[in-house]
């Protein structure tokens, strides 16, 4: 008998009716034999038939958008207007790695030399993993950037699905394979395991059939997989976004502060703060301080708060907390809901404290941030430099790209934002959304955007002798 796998509603505190078999071995074993068989066959690597699949795939999204609702508000306890944003974001990275696929195709070059010529063209590296996130049932999901990027590529995929929202992901698994059954195509091209622990997604990663994986989720996960991948007899590439304190610098000459702390507050307690870009530290000026805080404060208190996506995310969140009580340094101002018992706000703490204690320097998934104060930018230029990658950082003032910060925000994030702040994540080929390790394992190519297609292909030159 399989064990089943039970999701939550966060907001009734209820465990849903449905619950879903956990995958066995010999399930993982015909992904990926069939994942394999579909690869050596070659279908995808026609141009015609990925622009096919993915515009087919759109399609069938958008009639069933209707059914992905109801199960993802079931199991996530994020309401419609989010699941409006993340599905248009889900539709419009399919659109964007179509015509990524489109351009790929047109990258192929041929040099005439004297003496032969040589061609080079981009082709798919095989059957890729993706492990996706649980604060994105859609866009980072099995409908999300890396699947549809490696099927851009050409590269089947076997999706490892979150158990938290293990019915939506069920959902999108079958729309993909209903897909790939209307247009006839290998339904090799598309699997998907559920794993109640690590076994199966890491015997995933392990099997030698496998060529790449993509991961979006903790740094703990990201690591323990990516390690996995390295030390394989064939290393492959492992691509993982993980987490992100995402600094935020207010700078002493900042007009039009109490909007740019309004916006901070809305950054940090959207959707109970889980996402990766929410800003985990703002540097503030002593100069400012008082103003800030009670600034702060108030807009944190005057925010409804709103329930976290499943109660081990909200327990992780409560020991995190715990734990930056427990440095017993600077001052908590914090207010806890009494529907969904999730407590919000930041700490006040000293930059020198900040450098002394790593746990205040490590990303908590949650309505919670730290209020560093400095009274010395030099001071700050080191302490930004203990914080290692980042996904983003943020610097607020007038001019701030004129600020002798800026060039060391750009070394160490893989977005910078110039006052505004770094949640709402656009994709556009314009977008980078990896930052330098531990953000990222690899910050060249990120899953937003159209870039994520480069981390499922290789190069190969074809060298012909003149006359052959
Ligand atoms: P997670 O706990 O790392 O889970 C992600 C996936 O990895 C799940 O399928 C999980 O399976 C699996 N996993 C975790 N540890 C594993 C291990 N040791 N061996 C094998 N599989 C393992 O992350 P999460 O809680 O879902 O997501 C929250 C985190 O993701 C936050 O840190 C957030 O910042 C980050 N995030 C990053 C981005 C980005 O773009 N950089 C985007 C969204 C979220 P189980 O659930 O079964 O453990």
């Amino acid at each position: 008998m399989p064990n089943f796998i039970e999701t939550y509603h966060c907001r009734t505190g209820t465990i849903n009716p449905i619950s879903y078999p956990v995958s066995s071995f010999d399930d993982l074993s015909k992904c990926l034999e069939q994942a394999s068989d579909a690869h050596d066959s070659g279908i995808l690597l026609d141009i015609n038939v990925r622009t096919n699949l993915l515009n087919k795939l759109h399609e069938q999204i958008v009639i069933r958008k209707q059914e992905l609702f109801e199960v993802y508000a079931s199991e996530t306890s994020l309401g419609r207007p989010r699941f409006e944003i993340e599905f248009e974001r889900t539709l419009n990275q399919l659109r964007v790695y179509r015509d990524a696929a489109i351009a790929l195709e047109q990258q192929r070059t041929e040099s005439i030399l004297a003496d032969r010529v040589i061609s080079k063209k981009p082709i798919p590296v095989g059957p890729i993993a993706v492990f996706g996130a649980s604060n994105f049932p859609l866009a980072y999901s099995t409908l999300g950037g890396d699947v549809m990027g490696a099927f851009a590529a050409g590269c089947p995929v076997i999706v490892k699905g979150h158990p938290f929202h293990a019915g939506t992901s069920l959902l999108s698994s079958e729309i993909i394979r209903d897909t790939l059954s209307k247009l006839k195509l290998h339904p090799g091209i598309f699997g998907h395991v559920l794993d109640d622990g690590y076994r199966i997604g890491q015997a995933l990663v392990q099997d030698t059939r496998i060529k790449g994986c993509g991961f979006t989720g903790s740094y703990e996960g990201g690591m323990a997989l990516y390690r996995i991948a390295q030390n394989r007899k064939d290393p492959i590439p492992f691509f993982a976004e993980m987490g992100s304190l995402n600094p935020v610098v207010i700078l002493p000459n900042i007009e039009d502060l109490t909007a740019h702390l309004h916006a901070l507050v809305d950054s940090i307690t959207t959707d109970a703060g889980q996402f990766c870009t929410k800003p985990g530290v703002i540097f503030c000026p002593s100069s400012l301080i008082e103003e800030v805080i009670q600034t702060l404060n108030a807009r944190f208190n005057q925010t409804p708060t709103h329930p976290m996506l499943h109660p081990t995310i909200q327990s992780r969140y409560e020991t995190r907390l715990n734990e930056i009580q427990s440095t017993n340094t600077g001052k908590l101002y914090i207010k806890q809901d009494q529907e969904f018992s999730v407590t919000q706000g930041f700490m006040h703490v000293q930059n020198t404290e900040l450098n002394h204690f790593e746990t205040l320097r490590q990303e908590v998934f949650g309505p919670f941030c730290v209020l560093s104060e400095y009274n010395d930018i030099g001071m700050l230029a080191h302490t930004l430099t203990k914080l290692k990658g980042q996904l983003t950082t943020t610097i607020i003032g007038k001019s701030p790209e004129q600020s002798t910060l800026f060039n060391l925000a750009c070394s160490m994030a893989g977005r910078v934002i110039l006052s505004g702040v770094p949640t709402g994540v656009a994709v556009i080929p314009e977008m980078h959304h990896g930052g330098p390790y531990p953000a990222s394992s690899d910050a060249r190519f990120t899953a937003v955007g159209e870039a994520s297609i480069l981390r499922f292909i290789r190069y190969v030159s074809v060298q012909k002798s003149h006359g052959t």
